[in-house]
């Protein structure tokens, strides 16, 4: 599984939670020759398998849709699909991601209800069981699964249960969980739960698929009015093997990709392990050498959000870094741009060998900002990944 560091002299190693590294045999498959998508039903059969494949892979029977468009395309396609004015939509917003989806609603007339949680943890199921048993009118709920941003990891298995409970329907934003977490769609009551290609799967940017419980459908079909979008019409694409016909042109070539990148994370065993070591190992390595994480608990496996220290900007670290070391990691946005980096150890990205180079060059870096760490980071992370589990 080890990959040679081969890269074009001008791209960085990427360490960024997304978009993440992308194997040669995904890249290689891009370039194949084509059909054309909308007449050959060959591809509509290798439209269907592949999404097949990614609804067992997040463990649901729901119907799973790939869209041609980037994550925020699915989030955008659940919301115009489901919201209508006189809506009333939970956001349970502990990020960025996930505050940002109040606006998205609210571009479809619905009127969005915020429940605030700590940004530093998982949101309380606790707290979230006496607000709803306060107020519990609501069409459906907004939760992401791990808020990139700062990387924290909320309890889909106690909240969307809850909400499904009150009968809310479940919209979930898995993008950056999905592969270095356990994802239990059904299980969990998700009735629309939304993935992209370019993190855990480490395809490259472009597609975003989400699972349509027959619950979401049913309030899909039962709407007022009717969806006021095209290319985001979830309604479209219900019946597209059935009548032989995509509402656009599928992007074949991006489709060839995922399908291999799936198939390299299905293969794979202790996927899951794998990215909780690193994670974990991570952790200890920041903390050891006197840097501090940003999140108090609900650590995701997927990304590592550290803060900078005093008297240096995050953003300004982070491109120096690469311009020195090659290797590009996340800065962050909003209130956290500047304060916040983060290592992205989600699908490729999570190996032992990228990520002690990383740790080694963020370690370089700091020390030329000025920065006098406790101990060196890359020496933590191997002593703790050579330690039996
Ligand atoms: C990456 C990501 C998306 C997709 O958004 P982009 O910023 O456009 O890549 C959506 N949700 C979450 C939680 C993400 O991490």
């Amino acid at each position: 599984m080890r990959q040679k560091r081969s890269k074009m002299p001008d791209v960085p190693l990427l360490m960024t939670p997304g978009p993440t590294q992308v194997r040669e045999n995904v890249r290689i498959i891009r370039a194949l020759e084509m059909t054309n998508p909308d007449l050959d039903l060959k591809f509509f059969r290798f439209y269907r398998k592949t999404c097949f494949k990614l609804a067992a892979f997040m463990n649901t029977n729901s119907q799973v849709l790939i869209l041609s468009g980037e994550g925020m395309l699915a989030l955008d396609s659940a919301c115009a699909s489901l919201a209508e004015p006189g809506d009333r939509v939970l956001i349970i917003d502990n990020g960025l991601f996930g505050e940002g989806f109040a606006d998205m609603v609210k571009a479809y007339g619905a009127e969005p209800v915020v429940f605030k949680g700590a940004r530093t943890r998982g949101i309380s199921s606790e707290n979230l069981r006496e607000f709803l048993n306060e107020d519990s009118d609501f069409k459906f709920a907004t939760i992401v699964h791990c808020d990139t941003p700062s990387g924290v990891l909320n309890d889909l298995k106690e909240i969307c249960p809850l909400l499904k409970a009150h009968g809310i329907l479940t919209v979930v934003d898995a993008v950056s969980s999905m592969v270095g977490e356990p994802l239990y769609t059904d299980d969990w009551g998700i009735d629309i739960c939304i993935g992209a290609s370019q993190k855990g799967f480490s395809a490259p940017p472009g597609l975003a698929f989400l699972s349509v419980s027959p619950d979401a459908w049913d309030a899909i079909e039962n709407r007022k009015t009717p969806i006021p979008s095209y290319y985001c019409n979830l309604l479209l694409w219900k019946n597209y093997f059935e009548d032989f016909w995509f509402p656009y042109t599928p992007p074949i070539s991006d489709i060839y990709g995922f399908n291999a990148a799936l198939n390299n994370v299905v293969k794979e065993k202790g996927t899951l392990k794998r990215h909780r070591r690193i994670a974990k190992a991570v952790r200890k390595a920041v903390i050891r050498s006197g840097l501090s994480l940003y999140l108090r608990s609900d650590y995701c496996s997927t990304v590592t959000a550290v803060n900078v220290p005093e008297g240096v900007d995050g953003e300004a670290l982070i491109q120096r870094m690469k311009n020195e070391t090659g290797i590009l990691i996340g800065g962050n946005f909003g209130e956290l741009k500047g304060k916040v980096i983060r290592i992205g150890h989600m699908g490729e990205n999570a190996r032992l060998e990228y990520v002690s180079e990383t740790l080694k060059a963020l370690q370089e870096t700091l020390e030329k900002e000025g920065v006098v760490l406790n101990a060196d980071m890359e020496s933590v992370f191997l002593e703790e990944m050579v330690k039996k589990k």
